[in-house]
């Protein structure tokens, strides 16, 4: 098998996951998981309830990987057919394992029945010369079981089953694979918001041209953008998070003054949290106008434990009328301006600001489409204000993409707004 850093595979099995039913969030959280204890997983299959393509996953990841984690099929209807397939790749048998059968039993009676049903009692069986390794969260066991140099460990489907044994009884063997310390890989995320990835992409590799070879330290990164912005992720392997992030540290430094105009601190990735840390830090409050983005900005401010200590409260003013009644827009600039336009969208701030009595008010107010677009104002024109007492600053911004897309991007640009103002008012 490889040196250096032990490597996995992850075998997911479910028709759901093939007909895009259930997401495999099983194997995105195994990657996670087991990056963190410097395990890197270099392959994942997605097969269906077919015993023949399972057993082919497993044959070929056994080839490459020194664990092989296989999640999925392992419960007690007839679809369920991992064990039966990894058996017959291995040439075991399945036997009767006492004290999972026991188990089963004394989880039935409790349950007030007598034994186990039949077919629960598939449960009991496991593959000849395995561990079972204890469930919870529920009645199917993970099967823990080496084959010459592998590692293979059987996992329910069920996520939370599947979490409570990785981090519970399988752990101790996992830590066992790590073959040293210094194999451990560590990330430091960058989080930036309102640039493009091309363009982000074309500044950051522009500044890392300069860094030699023998400087990066064999410090990676990766470009990882959504609708909400782009995370840069730092990845370097080593025994602590201190001696890896001595390696990273000279490369952030190289690309500090492109980074700086768009990042964000946030433990989470989660700009509001960002925005509600910094309006604490200065001891202010926020009132949110929306229009286009119809309260999503207020839901993500409020997503945010202790929102109640910044945040003031938001109003979803959709026509001209609640424009006018609710937050005192003149009914002269809506019919001349329209309301889309960047005077509405500071009166929504100024107005919202005032009448919930706030230090800072947001106006948004754009078109999400796909329909309304016009010549002038095509769908994606949004108009963003922010106002810090009476000073208003407004953005015409032009987004791309369908209405959901359209609607959070507006409203991760207003968050964006003024986290960026309230870092410049204290730089
Ligand atoms: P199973 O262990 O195959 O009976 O799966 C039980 C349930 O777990 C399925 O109905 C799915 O809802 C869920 N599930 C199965 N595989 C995955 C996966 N890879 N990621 C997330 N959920 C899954
Ligand atoms: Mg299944």
């Amino acid at each position: 098998m490889s040196q250096g850093a032990a490597s996995a595979a992850v075998v997911s099995v479910g028709n759901e996951l093939l007909f895009g039913e259930t997401l495999d969030t099983n194997a995105a959280w195994l990657g996670r998981k087991l990056a963190t204890l410097g395990i890197s997983v270099v392959r994942g299959y997605t097969v269906g309830d077919v015993a023949e393509d399972v057993g082919w996953a497993v044959r070929e990841a056994i080839q490459v990987a020194d664990l092989v984690l296989v999640t999925g099929g392992l419960g007690p209807t007839p679809d369920d057919l991992t064990k039966v397939a990894v058996a017959d790749v291995l040439g075991r048998d399945l036997v009767v394992d006492d004290r999972v059968r026991e188990s089963l039993q004394e989880r039935y009676r409790e349950q007030g029945m007598e034994d186990v049903p039949p077919a629960a009692y598939d449960q009991a069986y496991v593959l000849a010369g395995s561990d079972p390794l204890h469930n919870a969260e529920g009645t199917a066991p993970g099967i823990f079981l080496r084959s010459d140099e592998t590692m293979i460990v059987l996992l329910p489907g069920v996520p939370r089953e599947l979490e409570d044994i990785v981090s519970g009884s399988l752990l101790p063997h996992l830590e066992r694979l790590q073959r040293n310390a210094s194999d451990r890989v560590w990330h430091h995320v960058i989080h930036t918001t309102g640039i493009a990835e091309s363009r982000l992409t074309a500044l950051v590799e522009e500044r890392l041209a300069d860094v030699p070879d023998e400087e990066r330290l064999g410090v990676r990164l990766a470009y990882l953008p959504d609708l909400r912005g782009v995370d840069l992720r730092f990845t370097a392997a080593g025994p602590s998070r201190d001696d890896a992030f001595a390696r990273i540290s000279p490369l952030m430094q190289s690309i500090e003054d492109v980074v700086k105009p768009y990042r964000f601190e946030s433990d989470s990735g989660d700009l509001a949290e960002a925005v509600n840390q910094i309006l604490r830090e200065h001891g202010m409050t926020i009132a949110i106008a929306e229009s286009c983005t119809g309260g999503l900005i207020a839901k993500q401010v409020t997503g945010i434990e202790g929102a109640s200590d910044v945040f003031s409260g938001g109003i979803v003013a959709y026509s001209n009328e609640s424009k006018i009644d609710l937050l005192g827009v003149s009914s002269a600039d809506l019919a001349e301006h329209g309301a889309v336009s960047e005077t509405v969208a500071t009166q929504l701030a100024l107005g919202v600001a005032d009448l919930m009595n706030s230090d800072i008010g947001i106006g948004v107010t754009g078109v999400a489409g796909p329909s309304g677009g016009t010549e002038e104002k095509p769908v994606g024109t949004v108009w963003i204000a922010t106002s810090l007492g009476d000073e208003v600053a407004a953005t015409m911004c032009r987004y791309s993409g369908g209405r959901a897309a359209v609607r959070a991007k507006a409203g991760q640009a207003a968050l964006a707004a003024v986290y960026r103002r309230l870092v410049d008012a204290t730089a």
